[in-house]
């Protein structure tokens, strides 16, 4: 049977009616904001209005965050304060008349890329999402790995460079803070200042320089663009080494934002990772993009909804 996927983000809820298949028969956005009681009617809403005419088996959310996915439950959610600890089984249930499960979205993305993405065709996989921050989830013998207080998977909070950059979780050096898009603009402004003759130093004067402006200068051939991705490429590839060492997965896929720049980054990932990871691990590796887009996480999320007896709708 069909299963709903629902992907709530700070700023707008997308939920969609998934075949088990993989295949979106329906979707539907709406703003996420406001009090509590404001999102818990919008999220119900997004279900009821998508699932019209449908048959569907169970539904699933995934929320940025820390999830505690056994309760259904928000412990912490920077951007959605307003949902954490409310007991989203028995309040979607009034509004829906679904047992819905709760899952964080990385984790959700990372089970649609294994389900229905780059990971279709293999049991043991690592997600890596490159955005505003880095986000990640780590799928070993066929199972989602969400630790003792589902706050594993942090992938992006990997320390990399004992003195480097301040991450926004008060580390320093995290894989965020090196490899993120917002890393990235932070480096491209700091290598514009310094090369101002460059294309990108040249854009810099003009004005503020966003991530796409990289990505673009580089493919336009800018040595200090290209600069600037081949580093950020570079630590992926030391973050990346470690989870190959640590999980010896069949694929890493590479999604988010920051993707879309591929082999710009990708080139210099693969050869740090082959520098670094041991064989046999690294040479069975595969690191590629990512090929679900940002429908990854209503993918993943359909695909983790359950039925009344507890068992995944659109099966394992
Ligand atoms: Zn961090």
């Amino acid at each position: 049977m069909n299963a709903i996927g629902v992907d709530v983000g700070g700023t707008k809820i997308a939920a969609g009616v998934v075949t088990p298949e993989g295949k979106v028969l329906n979707e539907v956005r709406y703003p996420s904001s406001g009090p509590t009681e404001r999102l818990l009617s919008s999220i119900a809403r997004a279900i009821n209005d998508v699932k019209d005419g449908y048959e569907v088996g169970g539904a699933c959310l995934a929320v940025p965050g820390n999830i505690l996915a056994t309760e259904n439950r928000v412990i912490f959610s920077p951007n959605l304060h307003t949902i954490e600890g409310v007991d989203l089984e028995q309040e979607m249930r009034r509004r829906t008349g679904f047992d819905i499960t709760v899952e964080n979205d990385a984790n959700a993305a990372a089970w649609g890329e294994f389900r229905f993405g780059a990971g279709a065709r293999y049991d043991h996989l690592v997600f890596v999402t490159l955005g505003t921050g880095v986000g990640g989830g780590v799928i070993t013998h066929g199972v989602l790995m969400r630790g003792a207080q589902g706050a594993g998977g942090e992938l992006g909070h990997m320390t990399i460079q004992a003195t480097g950059p301040r991450c926004g979780c008060g580390n320093r050096g995290c894989l965020e803070a090196l490899a993120s898009g917002t890393a990235i603009q932070r480096r491209a402004r700091e290598v514009a200042a310094e090369e101002p003759n460059s294309a990108l130093g040249r854009l810099a004067i003009e004005r503020r320089v966003l991530g796409e402006d990289v990505t673009r200068l580089a493919e336009e051939g800018d040595e200090a663009a290209l600069s600037v991705l081949e580093e950020a490429g570079l630590w992926l590839g030391i973050g990346l080494a470690g989870f190959v060492n640590i999980f010896n997965p069949e694929v890493v896929a590479v999604g988010g934002g920051v993707s879309r720049a591929g082999e710009l980054i990708l080139d210099a990932t693969r050869r740090e990772v082959h520098l670094r990871a041991r064989s046999p691990a690294r040479d069975l590796v595969k690191i590629q993009p990512a090929t679900l887009g940002p429908e990854s996480g209503v993918l993943g999320a359909a695909a983790l909804a359950r039925d009344e007896s507890g068992e995944y709708v659109l099966g394992t």
